[in-house]
């Protein structure tokens, strides 16, 4: 089921160009059009799904598949010793289209893109009590 006006759906039309690099009955991947790091490609399941809680189940062996497939052929052909997986879920995530996507970047030793910045609980128990509070959503 695809969206007309998403763009990612417009993409598995074949309305809008893109670089393919992968694709199975169930996923497609891409190039990013404004990459991190040149080789930075999307990794998208065909079904229009908002985010990763909308997932078809019975893909998740084609999307994993796919990632370890594109993950190693971009590290490869980039020459990156290293590659991030990342899925946005949510604008305030970061979510620029609404059709779930993995972004999968290239990183290399010194490539100026810092980690995210970490900070600890303030305590043991605030760290228990998240956890706990976790755990009854589960
Ligand atoms: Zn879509």
């Amino acid at each position: 089921m695809l969206d007309k006006d998403c763009l990612f759906c417009k993409i598995l039309r074949g309305e809008i160009p893109s670089a393919q690099i992968y694709e199975t009955p169930a996923v497609l991947a891409f190039l990013d059009i404004a990459p991190i790091r040149p080789g930075h490609a999307l990794v998208i399941p065909k079904a229009h799904v908002a985010s990763l809680w909308e997932l078809p189940a019975d893909i998740g062996g084609d999307l994993v598949t796919a990632l370890q497939v594109v993950g190693r052929a971009v590290r490869e052909a980039t020459g990156a010793t290293g590659v991030n997986v990342v899925m946005n879920n949510g604008a305030s995530a970061g979510q620029l289209v609404l059709h779930a996507h993995f972004h999968v970047i290239p990183r290399a030793e010194g490539d100026g893109l810092e980690p995210w910045p970490g900070a600890p609980y303030a305590d043991m128990a605030a760290m228990t009590r998240m956890a706990e509070t976790i755990r009854t959503r589960i």
